[in-house]
């Protein structure tokens, strides 16, 4: 039986990761500075802590035989692009102080494998339709937001702990992540969850408000493709940072379509001004599907996993 620890298990993608590994027979310890805002855990126990310090990092990591077969760094002061563009100072020096302070505890606890999970927010703007860039061609490296800076600066620190000390390190840089139980109000959510609730709360043949003109594209993978693509990168024995992402490429005018398909309403685009981000960033999965990964659930369908939850939630207030 693996001893895993899973670092930000009260959040959206930590939360669904040690459901898949509990299932999968892992011991697991989550670790978070809040509990899940939306469901228990199921981790076999859950600390909270906060990883800005590094007597929390060490307790986070202490056992009391084997240090951790498996430690999963997902803790971050994240949200979406309103987020990101709102408190730029904030997640510069949250995410450095937790993802310095932990890579160190997790080497000097000996833990057996560490991941990090980065960001596609590390790739430059691109137009739609530019050829795909692989993980290499990050640099020279132009983020468009100070998150994808962060993201870049702490895998480069990942990967200097693998050459100093051994630890062995993965890292996945995620593409925009969507699924039920992940945060759909107050500031943090991201487009999917906002565009569900916002159709959610819409009747049919309201204007529904998008960021922008709607034509800023992404690739949007569900969690479960997401978890899957983290366990078996942990495993694998691939080095250096690998992209994660669904191939499905979709505006935000297609996601608005999706999404309202689902909902089986009409409901009709009313851009107004916000933050958009990039207009495109297209990379290459090519080094995630040579360990035998694939996305399986694409967005009409992975839609249909997440609307409903959120629904439910707009319904009861
Ligand atoms: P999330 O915000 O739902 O989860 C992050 C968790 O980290 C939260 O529960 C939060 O409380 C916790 N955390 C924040 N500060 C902490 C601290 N000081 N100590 C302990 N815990 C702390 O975000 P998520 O969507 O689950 O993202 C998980 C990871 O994946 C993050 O590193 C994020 O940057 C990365 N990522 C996510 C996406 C996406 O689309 N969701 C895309 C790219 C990268």
């Amino acid at each position: 039986m693996k001893n895993v620890l899973v670092c930000g298990a009260g959040g959206f993608i930590g939360g669904h990761l040690v459901e898949k590994l509990k299932n999968e027979g892992c011991r697991v310890r989550g670790v978070d500075v809040k509990a899940h805002e939306f469901r228990p855990s199921a981790a076999d126990e859950f600390l909270r802590l906060d990883l800005r310090d590094p007597e929390a990092c060490r307790v986070a990591l202490r056992t009391d035989g084997e240090p951790f077969d498996e430690v999963y760094q997902l803790a971050a002061d994240m949200g979406g692009m309103g987020f990101i563009h709102a408190a730029e100072c904030e997640i510069m020096v949250n995410n450095a102080l937790i993802n310095a302070l932990m890579t160190r505890a997790a080497a000097e606890a000996g833990a057996k494998r560490y991941f990090f999970s980065s960001s596609v927010c590390v790739y430059r703007d691109m137009r739609p339709g530019e050829p795909e860039m692989t993980e290499a061609e990050a640099v020279p490296a132009n983020p468009d937001n100070e998150y994808g800076w962060e993201k870049l600066y702490a895998e480069r620190l990942a990967m200097a702990f693998e050459r100093n000390t051994g630890m062995p390190v993965r890292i996945a840089r995620f593409q925009n992540c969507y699924g039920a139980y992940g945060t759909w109000r107050g500031g943090r959510e991201k487009a999917p969850a906002a565009l569900c609730r916002k159709v959610a709360e819409a009747r049919d043949g309201d204007a529904v408000e998008i960021w922008g003109d709607g034509s800023a594209v992404r690739s949007y993978t569900h969690v479960d493709d997401m978890t899957d693509g983290i366990v078996r990168l942990m495993r694998s024995d691939v080095r250096g940072p690998v992209n994660i992402g669904c191939p499905q490429y979709a505006t935000v005018l297609d996601l608005l379509e999706t999404v309202a398909k689902v909902a089986g309403k009409t409901v009709v685009p009313k851009p107004v001004e916000g933050p958009v981000g990039v207009q495109s960033r297209n990379f290459s999965n090519a080094r995630i599907e040579s360990i035998g990964w694939k996305a399986k659930v694409f967005l009409e369908e992975g839609i249909r996993r997440t609307y409903p939850w959120i629904e439910e939630q707009v319904r009861a207030g």
